[in-house]
């Protein structure tokens, strides 16, 4: 096991965020990061998670732990280990609370003594970090073993579980029944959307509080439409030479390139002006690609000319993702059943996952260039790609499930649909491919509505005023 550490970080500036917020919320950030500053003097907010790297959680504190630094609050992000068997269990943990049996070796009393060993080394180590008037952000069920310790020395302790689902099961009861001991020590309990809020806590401890996207990252960054043409051809996603500058700005402000193409799975490039509907997801049975691709084929292929690309991570490179090689190859084998006219209108690209912001700009292009973006899960937690797609002015067709719900203003901001209804999908994304100006006035919407409701800096103030009111 390594001990607990601290996590390198990149600077940000606030000043930022004055580009892409309306005055008042500029204004609202600024006085937000004022109380930061004078209520949060002399302590340190310590985030604590499992992982510095991958995952939803990591690219969240990536982003919003320097700008709670430019803030000029103390925010620190600290990582703990485990061992093989204790991870084991957590990722068991999260798969219960998502309502699925994981290894489905349940949870025993064995498990719990593991669970809490490991909890209680890396506390040991903590406990050193953290000063007396420190406040601690815990993250994820790897992380809740840690709270009964804090709190017994003094520490004010937030803790915040990022997984969940709107109707529990047994799995989920099961999970929260092994937790719960642990949690209701905290002093706030964050869920991302109210119906993942756990039965058996204390209401009056709990805020919900959704996640965000960051509109300055490769992910999400503005792309003049020249560099989209660009990217797309030079990862082979668009035919045509690659003489155009396909470059994007890092993370760290240097400009980046992309060189690497994308494996098309037998599929044909995309042409240019091919109206296209996106989905962009993992290689996942809960992302319904299976649905989309039928969909498709039945119901928008035949009375519209637009394309669809389904995009995915390189399947090699996501390791803790064993299902993804077999959804993709069923996928595959699905489209190569299509006929010949119909198979060169669908394309299945597999985006290189070497340098992740490459990847990100491959993304970013791929979203910007569709007339439609897609979102047929079966399940969602948030729905990063919703938000992202809204943010980039898409229309979006999405699930009402799980917190696309709370993105989605129905008809509005975008078109939520019954994930089991494939005609509802498809008369809605045909809908919007009919009526361009439609399409634009709900891209418009979209973008609107995660300016107001799904940026760093709503998070940024909820995490103020969460704060305050634990010390005041
Ligand atoms: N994503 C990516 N590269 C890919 C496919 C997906 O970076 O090739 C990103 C996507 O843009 C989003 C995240 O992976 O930011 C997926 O988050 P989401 O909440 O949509 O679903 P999850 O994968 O967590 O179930």
């Amino acid at each position: 096991m390594t001990p607990v550490h601290e996590v390198e970080l990149g600077t940000a500036t606030l000043e930022r965020f004055r580009s892409v917020l309306t005055d008042e919320q500029w204004q609202r950030l600024l006085r937000a990061a004022e109380r930061g500053r004078k209520d949060f003097e002399g302590r340190v907010i310590w985030n604590v998670n499992s992982t510095a790297r991958g995952g939803g959680v990591a690219e969240l504190l990536a982003s919003l732990v320097p700008y709670s630094r430019a803030a000029g609050v103390d925010v620190r992000w600290l990582v703990i280990d485990g061992d093989p068997a204790f991870f084991q269990i957590t990722k068991r943990l999260h798969n219960m609370l998502h309502g699925a049996p994981g290894d489905g070796q349940g949870l025993s009393e064995p498990d719990r003594t593991v669970y809490r060993a490991t909890s209680e080394r890396n506390a040991a180590e903590l406990v050193e970090l953290v000063g007396p008037d420190d406040l601690v952000l815990l993250h994820d069920p790897q992380t809740a073993g840690l709270i009964e310790p804090l709190r017994a020395r003094g520490t004010r302790v937030v803790w915040r579980c990022h997984v969940g689902v709107d109707v529990p099961n047994d799995l989920v009861r099961a999970a929260w029944a092994f937790l719960l001991p642990h949690v209701t020590a905290a002093d706030r309990v964050v869920f991302s959307r109210a119906a993942f809020v756990w039965e058996g806590l204390d209401r009056s401890r709990v805020e919900v509080i959704p996640p965000s996207i960051d509109a300055f990252t490769p992910k999400n960054q503005p792309l003049a439409p020249g560099a989209i043409e660009a990217i797309l051809r030079a990862s082979r996603m668009h035919a045509g030479p690659t003489d155009g500058v396909a470059t994007f700005a890092r993370l760290d402000g240097t400009p980046g390139r992309v060189v690497r193409g994308v494996e098309r799975n037998g599929s044909p490039p995309l042409p240019a002006t091919a109206p296209a509907v996106v989905q962009v997801s993992r290689w996942d049975g809960l992302k319904d690609p299976r649905g989309v691709l039928r969909a498709y084929a039945e119901s928008v292929a035949p009375v519209t000319d637009a394309h669809l690309v389904l995009a995915g991570p390189d399947t090699a490179a996501v390791a803790d993702d064993p299902e993804g090689p077999a959804v993709l190859a069923e996928i595959t084998a699905y489209a190569e059943r299509l006929s010949p006219e119909l198979r060169a209108r669908v394309h299945l690209f597999s985006l290189p996952m070497d340098d992740l912001q490459e990847n990100a700009i491959m993304v970013n292009a791929l979203q910007r260039r569709a007339d439609v973006v897609v979102q047929k899960s079966l399940a969602e937690g948030f729905g990063l790609t919703v938000a992202e797609a809204m943010w980039k002015a898409r229309p979006v067709v999405a699930s009402a499930v799980g917190g696309v719900q709370d993105q989605i203003v129905d008809g509005e901001s975008g078109l939520l649909v019954d994930p089991e209804d494939l005609d509802g999908f498809a008369r809605a994304v045909t809908g919007l491919l009919a009526d361009p100006g439609r399409a634009e006035w709900m891209g418009h919407n979209a973008r609107e509505r995660v300016r107001g409701a799904f940026l760093g800096a709503r998070h940024l103030e909820q995490y103020v005023e969460l704060f305050e009111g634990i010390v005041s």
